[in-house]
């Protein structure tokens, strides 16, 4: 998230950006420069949940007076307290499971009063971020319900896990609850939860056979973003050209399923019948 935040548009105010692999703590140390300002994370990563260690991460940064900024838009502060964990300020798209509906665009930002009130009274103030009144009370609104619709995607989302891991067509499911996660005791130990999206690769030989099972669903919708009622899947090759894809490249086989409000039953059903 972010690449043309860092790419396109903090170059041209002279910040540049260098890239590190998060899930090593070392590649931290590694990258950190004298004139290294800021550790930007997200964690679980969107994809393929790579997740960064919070606290050692707000530790060698500390160290270094760098302040850090964690996007928690996955796990939500329900389930991820990333100021807790001694991260400077944590953000999150509000758009996603706090408004919870998908009619809300909107994002929040959670710091120390000091840093919360600096950028309040100059960006916030002067770059047109403001909300409006009605998208404000659909996020409270949103935020109400928030812990049932999460308790409640929880529960679907371990039935739909176990439906795909069983299935013959696919080949491997990643969630970072997931006993097989290569990150498993990390996410236990930073994490209170995980829900809602997860990923899966499919056995397929072309890209036709791809697009046919995404196009087989009837009650989940193809489309980005997520956190809302409705289950939605996006398949990574929608990113490439066609004559791009590559079957033997397993990224180009995967899907990212977002689990929403309906009936376990209803989507596994729906995915039962696409898979074939
Ligand atoms: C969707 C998303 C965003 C962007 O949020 P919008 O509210 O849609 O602008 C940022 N970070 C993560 C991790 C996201 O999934």
């Amino acid at each position: 998230m972010g690449k043309k935040m860092f790419n396109v548009i903090l170059p041209r105010f002279g910040v540049t950006t260098t890239y590190v692999d998060g899930t090593d703590i070392e590649n931290f140390e590694r990258a950190v420069l004298p004139n290294t300002t800021v550790i930007y994370l997200e964690t679980p990563n969107s994809w393929d949940y790579a997740i960064q260690d919070l606290k050692a991460v707000a530790e060698l940064a500390k160290a270094e007076n760098i302040i850090t900024i964690c996007d928690n838009s996955f796990c939500t502060p329900i389930y991820q307290r990333p100021i807790e964990l001694g991260i400077d300020l944590s953000l999150q798209s509000a758009t996603k499971y706090i408004g919870g509906h998908s009619d809300v665009v909107a994002g929040v930002l959670s710091g120390s009063k000091q840093m919360m009130t600096k950028i309040f009274n100059s960006e916030y103030l002067n770059i047109g971020s403001g909300i409006s009144p009605f998208n404000a009370w659909l996020l409270i609104r949103g935020l109400r319900t928030l812990p049932m619709r999460l308790e409640h995607i929880t529960k679907t989302t371990w039935k739909v896990i176990e439906f795909l891991k069983q299935h013959p067509k696919v080949e491997e499911v990643l969630f970072p609850f997931d006993e097989n996660f290569p990150q498993y005791d990390l996410a236990k130990q930073q994490m209170s939860g995980a829900c809602g999206l997860l990923s899966f690769y499919i056995k397929a030989n072309n890209i036709d056979e791809v697009e046919s099972f995404c196009e087989s669903l009837q009650h989940i919708m193809m489309a980005v973003s997520w956190g809302g009622h409705e289950s939605l899947i996006i398949p990574k090759c929608a990113g490439i050209k066609r004559e791009q894809f590559n079957a033997a490249n397993k990224d180009h086989r995967m899907m990212r399923l977002y689990v929403g409000l309906e009936e376990a039953e209803y989507l596994i059903g729906d995915l039962d019948k696409a898979l074939g």
